[in-house]
């Protein structure tokens, strides 16, 4: 993964412009839903060689009960938590403020590594005396910058690149889409594997994995770059011939908890003898099988004659794009309106559950923070019709959805 700077402070010292100064373009904003000013805004970027995801958060405000502030907070606040290093912007115009300490004390609290900059100092030469007074944040030397001009931004951005981690660690994720075939002893893996290589004639190497036991295949085609991890240890997949067994289950379940986008495949489809209804039926038998995972496309293949094999590649490269689908607020909030409106949150002894919104914060699996006024009102049947309502509106086949229920005093909604 790339790493993540965050652009943290106040309202209005210039987060945004500072942002479209290091993107080098104007990005507009996404966001145009009342009430919701502004989402984390993204942007790609590099320095010196290095590439880097920029966030522009929409600002700090440390205390408020504005409903508009307390969003924004949060957003930063989940920015924090993503980001390898934080620009802390301050503004010299209006010196260092009350809400610049809490900020700072915020963002001490995170243990992620800050650069401290102060923003606005538009005239090159002895700077402002007020830029000083930021030493007393105790978060060493400030950089002086100005958005408006890009003053100082290099600067800004050689104090960052020092805290990332070396390039080599980044090398090794690239972009191939890392599958593992795992299944029960004599499903077929090997076959299919072997399958897969022996039909591809554009492998470019065996390299050994990271781990002792592993050795990974690397190769290209047309659908893509891909990485088969061979996975000694785990060793379960499904049979046509015998069914979804518990071993199935057990080893789906693995998958599913760590929130991998899956393909069921069933192999050995040359085997069985077929009617019109086989498929369905078979299909039906898998479903209730594995019933937490119905996100999850199934494929009827035969490693042996090669049937349908080549589907997989699609297969493949669809479910790992799902996977990393992002959505905005605006988008995840109307349906969650929409989800509301049709059926009621939950409530207990005349208390009822309020969801004030819900932001993704991640992806692979894609993750969703959804904020509440009681986490214990809401209800595993309540998020799992959510979840439905988001698979209805959004598709996200194939993979898991992580929801991370977060509670917040009532004001403040
Ligand atoms: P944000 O709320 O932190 O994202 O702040 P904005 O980027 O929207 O900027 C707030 C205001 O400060 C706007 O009026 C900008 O034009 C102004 N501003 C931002 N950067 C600079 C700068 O470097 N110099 C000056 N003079 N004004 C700036
Ligand atoms: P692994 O333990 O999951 O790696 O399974 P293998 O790839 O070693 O296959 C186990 C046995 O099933 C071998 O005898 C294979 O020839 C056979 N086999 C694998 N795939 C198929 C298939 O699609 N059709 C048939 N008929 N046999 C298969």
């Amino acid at each position: 993964m790339k790493p993540i700077v965050a652009i943290v402070g106040r309202p209005n010292v210039g987060k945004s412009m500072l942002f479209n100064k290091l993107i080098g373009k104007r990005l507009s904003i996404v966001e145009d839903t009342p009430g919701v000013t502004r989402d984390r805004i993204y942007g790609e970027t590099d320095w010196n060689g290095r590439s880097f995801t920029l966030i522009d958060t929409g600002g700090i405000e440390p205390r408020t009960d504005d409903q508009i502030l307390s969003f924004m907070r949060d957003q930063a606040q989940i920015a924090i938590e993503n980001a390898t290093v934080i620009i802390f912007l301050t503004d010299v115009r209006t010196g260092l403020t009350a809400s610049d300490q809490e900020v700072a004390g915020m963002l001490l609290r995170s243990g992620k590594p800050i650069v401290l900059a102060v923003n606005k100092m538009d005239s090159t030469g002895a700077p402002d005396p007020d830029f000083y007074e930021f030493y007393n944040l105790g978060l060493g030397d400030p950089i002086a910058v100005s958005a408006v001009h890009g003053h100082g931004t290099g600067d800004l951005l050689d104090a960052c690149l020092q805290y990332f981690p070396p390039e080599e660690e980044e090398e090794e994720e690239d972009d191939a889409i890392k599958v593992a075939v795992i299944g029960k002893p004599n499903a077929g893996k090997s076959s299919l594997v072997n399958k897969i290589l022996g039909e591809e004639r554009v492998i470019v190497s065996n390299v050994a994995g990271t781990t002792r036991d592993a050795i990974d295949s690397y190769f290209e085609n047309d659908k893509g770059r891909f990485v088969f991890i061979d996975t000694a240890g785990i060793r379960r997949k499904f049979d046509a011939t015998e069914g979804v067994t518990e071993q199935d289950t057990k080893v789906a379940g693995l998958a599913h908890e760590a929130g991998k986008a899956s393909i069921i495949v069933v192999n050995k489809w040359d085997l069985i003898e077929k009617d019109g209804k086989t498929m369905d039926k078979m299909r039906e038998e898998v479903r209730n099988g594995l019933a937490f995972m119905t996100y999850a496309p199934i494929l009827f293949i035969s490693a042996k004659t090669g049937q349908r094999v080549d589907r997989l590649f699609e297969l493949i490269d669809y479910v790992s794009n799902q996977a990393s689908t992002r959505i905005t607020t605006g988008m995840l909030n109307s349906v969650l309106a929409d989800a509301q409106t049709r059926v009621q949150p939950p409530s207990d002894k005349g208390r009822r559950l309020k969801i004030y919104y819900m932001t993704q914060v991640g992806i692979r699996p894609p993750h969703f923070v959804v904020f509440c006024n009681d986490s214990r009102l809401f209800h595993f049947s309540y998020q799992r019709y959510l979840e439905n309502c988001l698979r209805n509106t959004f598709g996200l086949e194939g993979t898991p959805i992580t929801l991370s229920i977060r509670q917040r005093g009532e004001k403040e909604g």
